[in-house]
């Protein structure tokens, strides 16, 4: 536009000057010719430097609003970028939050320790870590009250966690039952760096780990850490601690479902397995050993003349008894991995796995003698008990799960009558 007026102005003083040029032809009188182009000329620049300026300040303004719309335009870019970050932050986040339904379900449906350790390293590693550095998770020993490791994961499969008990780390958070995060360990003044180096070859930057808390004691914590410094955030200590509190609940049911089963089948006097998990086990080593093609045999024991224990130092010194034989079973029985349980009330079955028949009948021989010769001190007495065996084998006597135990019973009978302590097989 502006080039446009500038070449109409260009024109119109030309064709200015060709009218003066023709005007002082025809008159012909110079110096009015030359008085009336001077005035044209003048005219003329005037008009120039009027439209020159407007069209110059309207050149400026125009620079003036690119120059505007390109400031708006890289504050819009930003912007965008910004948002575009936030978004896939938030995206991220979102992905993390709704794996929680699918974490939970998994925390509830297996009530076993081992699932629910796994279910929580597994999750921790992959969610959290991206599966770089190590995952590790914590239990407490009830029995020591220390720490014991019972899960971890590794990005390098070569190496080796060799704190067992956990690290300066692990007991800073269960001192202070608190979650704990560290950018760089070497820069963090809480910890002494020449104490940790001495404790562990395996050497991190960045680390996050939350105590499990459940009735507001620490039963273990959950742990991450990484050669890179800086590597954990906030987010992801909050979502850590949001994963062990998930997952001290599902622990502890598992611990109660584990303590609950083992008393349903165990008993409670010799803490020998019960007459039914005996059944079932039985039924499962009976297939097992149809499939592999091998021997089983059971021992029906039955303590010689136990009332009359009962009757001379009570029902308490029978108590010990039961104890004493049972312990001693399992002692003496230990390295052929037996299964022992309570039968009745002195009486017990003895399950030898891949045995057959001789080879039982002189283990029994071993251990009925071994029974005889120990000891009982009941009321400051020195008392001794004896046994009867009944042994039953299959496949030689029957390959019926029931019929075993019938047989093994029926033997154990023959062995009172011929005078007890004794082994008998049918
Ligand atoms: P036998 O040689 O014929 O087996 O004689 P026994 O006296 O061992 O057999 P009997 O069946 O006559 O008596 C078994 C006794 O075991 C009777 C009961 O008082 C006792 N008993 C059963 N269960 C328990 C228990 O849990 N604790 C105690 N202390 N005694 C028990
Ligand atoms: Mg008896
Ligand atoms: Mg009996």
């Amino acid at each position: 536009m502006r080039r446009f007026l500038t070449k109409t102005l260009f024109v119109f003083i030309a064709l200015s000057c060709g009218m003066l040029y023709t005007v002082g032809r025809v008159f012909g009188e110079y110096p009015q010719y030359i008085i009336f182009t001077a005035i044209l000329i003048i005219l003329d620049f005037f008009v120039l430097s009027i439209f020159m300026h407007t069209n110059s300040e309207k050149g400026y303004y125009q620079d003036f609003k690119i120059e505007e719309l390109k400031e708006q335009l890289n504050i819009l870019n930003s912007e965008n970028s910004g948002e575009q970050r936030t978004n896939s932050a938030i995206l991220a986040k979102t992905s993390r939050y709704n794996s929680l339904k699918l974490i939970i379900e998994k925390l509830n449906h297996d009530l076993k320790l081992e699932a629910v350790t796994d279910c929580l390293a597994d999750t921790a590693f992959s969610l959290i870590a991206n599966n770089h550095g190590t995952c590790q998770v914590f239990l407490v020993d009830e029995d020591n009250q220390k720490l014991s490791l019972v899960k971890s994961r590794k990005e390098n499969k070569e190496l080796v966690i060799k704190t067992k008990e956990g690290d300066v780390f692990d007991n800073w958070v269960m001192r202070h039952s608190n979650p704990l995060i560290i950018e760089d360990i070497r820069k963090d003044f809480r910890f002494d760096l020449d104490k940790i180096k001495s404790q562990d070859v395996r050497m991190f930057s960045s680390l996050v780990s939350v105590p499990l808390i459940t009735n507001n004691s620490v039963i273990g914590l959950l742990r991450l850490d990484y050669q890179k410094a800086g590597y954990f955030s906030q987010d992801d200590l909050r979502f850590l601690s949001l994963l062990a509190d998930l997952g001290a609940v599902a622990i502890e049911n598992s611990q109660f479902f584990g303590r609950t089963q083992d008393l349903a089948i165990h008993d409670d006097l010799t803490g020998l397995f019960t007459k039914s998990y005996f059944a079932e086990r039985l039924k499962e080593e009976s297939k097992r050993r149809l499939r592999m093609n091998s021997y089983l045999s059971i021992l029906m024991i039955d303590i010689d003349f136990f009332k009359q224990y009962n009757d001379k130092f009570g029902h308490t010194a029978g108590d010990i008894v039961l104890k004493k034989i049972s312990s001693l079973m399992s002692e003496f029985l230990h390295a052929y991995k037996p299964l022992l349980s309570r039968f009745g009330g002195e009486e017990f079955l003895v399950l030898l796995p891949e045995m057959d028949k001789a080879e039982a009948f002189s283990l029994a021989q071993r251990l009925r003698q071994r029974i005889g010769q120990e000891k009982i001190i009941l009321r400051r007495q020195d008392t001794f008990v004896t046994v009867s065996v009944g042994l039953a084998s299959a496949p030689q006597d029957t390959i019926d799960d029931d019929g075993l135990i019938q047989l093994a019973d029926k033997a154990m009978y023959m062995a009172k009558q011929k005078g007890r302590n004794q082994v008998c097989s049918i």
